[in-house]
């Protein structure tokens, strides 16, 4: 299969020339089911300008009532560790694979189920819409999911972290952990390890951009 972004970017027929406007037209999406039982798109956010994009899996489930990427425990970890990196968030682009939160209701709750690599191919239509217009030096991947959108199936997270990589669509691609997966690890004995190794990503990741 071919990687998923190349084909995204030349399907856009009437291609938009404003984040904005993208940000209007993916709020009404319908493309794929889960638009259905979530609160709203949640589109990604941060300057059109921004050298460094992160691109998550999906939104979760405060992202999902705020309606903002990167607001729930694992945005609150990952603004813990571009700190420690020395990376401002405001000057990047937040954004994830998936602009549904999809999940399973288990009583009041809402427990987050994985998107199918169908839903991640669908969306990546606005992922790729959104990278046309930012064009940053280099894109984060946060996680397997962003991964496949990125690069395809050919890309393996324990294989290729940490490296930066080039898609078919031009970009260069750097593969790291999904905060949420660190969040898991901390209650394990290694889990302040892979903290440390997560912001020596962050940091290589700041690095390629300021070079
Ligand atoms: S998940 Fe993506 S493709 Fe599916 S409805 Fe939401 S915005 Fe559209």
């Amino acid at each position: 299969m071919p990687e998923l972004l190349g084909p995204a970017l030349v399907q856009e027929a009437a291609p938009a020339t404003h984040l904005e406007e993208v940000r209007n037209r993916a709020a009404g999406c319908t493309r794929c089911d889960l638009y259905k039982n979530a609160t709203q798109t949640v589109f990604g956010e941060g300057p059109k300008t921004a050298d460094l994009v992160f691109v998550g899996e999906q939104p979760g489930d405060k992202e999902d009532l705020a309606g903002r990427p990167f607001v729930g425990p694992a945005g609150k970890l990952l603004d813990r560790c571009f700190e420690e990196a020395g990376i401002e968030r405001a000057k990047c682009y937040l954004t994830n694979a998936v602009k549904h939160f999809k999940f399973e209701p288990r009583g009041k709750r809402r427990i987050h189920a994985k998107p199918s690599r169908g839903e991640v191919e669908i969306c990546a239509w606005w992922l790729a819409a959104e990278l046309r217009l930012i064009r940053p030096k280099l894109v984060v991947a946060l996680g397997a999911t962003a991964a496949y959108a990125l690069l395809g199936p050919k890309a393996k997270v324990s294989r290729d972290r940490g490296v930066v990589l080039r898609s078919s669509a031009g970009l260069a691609v750097f593969i790291t952990m999904h905060p949420s997966a660190l969040l898991r690890m901390l209650k394990q004995p290694d889990g302040q390890k892979e903290i440390a190794r997560f912001v020596d990503d962050l940091k290589s990741a700041a690095a390629f951009v300021d070079r």
